[in-house]
């Protein structure tokens, strides 16, 4: 039968204490189990040691502790872990823990689906069913954190919201989950070791520079000529990129931090001499760094990686502008983990 408790993690610490000042009981016992939902990750009542067996009780007859499962887990041949994670109603949602020689970045879903449809992403092609819920955020989060202690002997050093599903057509809760990441009574990571990666959504990019967030934004551009990138992102249709430049000049104006653009070449899409003049161009509206990211096919359709003399040419444009530019390779093909691929296919 399905249960009508609810979620303890919905409630914030001042209504837990409330909680428990109503039942007669001490409100700092909300601090204690506060605690333990966030801090220590507790995925059961019974975990709470330092609290009565009565109180525990007590509260497995009032709520629940939706904890996603972590399915299965995958690792790939180059060290990429890949996690489907299973949540609470059954619906599955995968992050993705990258190891370089310096970092362990974690790349988690903000979405089950996406709201959005492009063309090149393996996510766009499931159905968007519903946004994560801040914790199911977090608790990514913390078990790719274990995972790296586990497989590489440190802790997480990186978050980036490039998993399924678009960040800021789920703004609150992704903001709520970076909350507790970044709270000393969750994870107390840095805001700038955390990434949001957006396909660029004006409205919203003005909005989290308004809420002066401290964390990193990213934006996966892939054109700077509006029929192509209407063409592979057909939302460009209704926030085109005079919109966009807007919103990110906004942006910089309130936060004076750099922009990162994501950008894929693909093979007779966007690798001409036109598509990188119109790029650069873009580039100089706003300080920015470049990251062109391989791309993995996830089909034999019409989207496949440029030839290695495009990608050159991109590069030397864009540093002969004095832009920095990074060439992502790959991670975690053999597993479907990489850039676009995360499409529950485990
Ligand atoms: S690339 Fe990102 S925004 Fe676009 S459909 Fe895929 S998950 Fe959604």
């Amino acid at each position: 039968m399905a249960t009508t408790k609810k979620d303890i993690r919905a409630l914030t610490k001042e209504q837990l204490r409330e909680f428990f000042e109503k039942q007669g009981d001490k409100a700092f016992r909300g601090n204690q189990v506060y605690e333990w939902l966030w801090q220590k990750s507790a995925h059961s009542f019974d975990d709470m040691t330092n609290v009565s067996l009565e109180t525990r009780q007590m509260l497995e007859e009032n709520f629940v502790i939706n904890h996603i499962k972590v399915d299965t887990m995958q690792r790939s041949n180059d060290g990429t872990v890949k996690n489907a994670v299973r949540l609470h109603d059954g619906l599955i949602v995968e992050s993705v823990l990258i190891p370089t020689a310096t970092r362990t970045t974690a790349c988690v879903s903000s979405q089950v689906g996406c709201s959005l449809d492009c063309k090149f992403c393996a996510t766009a092609r499931l159905k968007r069913m519903r946004n994560l819920n801040p914790d199911e955020i977090y608790d990514q989060v913390v078990a790719i954190d274990n995972e790296s202690k586990l497989y590489f002997n440190r802790p997480l050093s990186n978050i980036v919201f490039m998993g399924m599903g678009e960040p800021l057509m789920n703004y609150n809760n992704v903001i709520k989950a970076i909350d507790k990441i970044t709270s000393e009574e969750g994870l107390g990571m840095s805001p700038k070791r955390i990434t949001v990666s957006t396909s660029g959504v004006p409205k919203m990019i003005k909005k989290m520079a308004d809420d002066e967030v401290k964390f990193n934004l990213a934006v996966s551009l892939h054109s700077a000529i509006d029929e192509v990138r209407t063409s592979i992102m057909p939302f460009n249709e209704t926030f085109p990129l005079e919109d966009l430049r807007e919103a990110l000049e906004y942006w910089y104006a309130k936060t004076k931090r750099k922009i990162s653009y994501e950008y894929v070449v693909w093979n007779g899409i966007n690798d001409s001499q036109k598509d990188i003049d119109a790029f650069v161009k873009f580039c100089k509206y706003v300080p920015c760094k470049v990251n062109i990211i391989e791309y993995n096919p996830i089909d034999d359709g019409e989207f496949q990686q440029a030839s290695s003399e495009a990608l050159e040419n991109y590069i030397a444009s864009l540093e002969k502008n004095r832009i920095v530019v990074n060439v992502r390779r790959s991670r975690g093909k053999d597993i479907d983990a990489a850039c676009g691929q995360l499409a529950n296919k485990s």
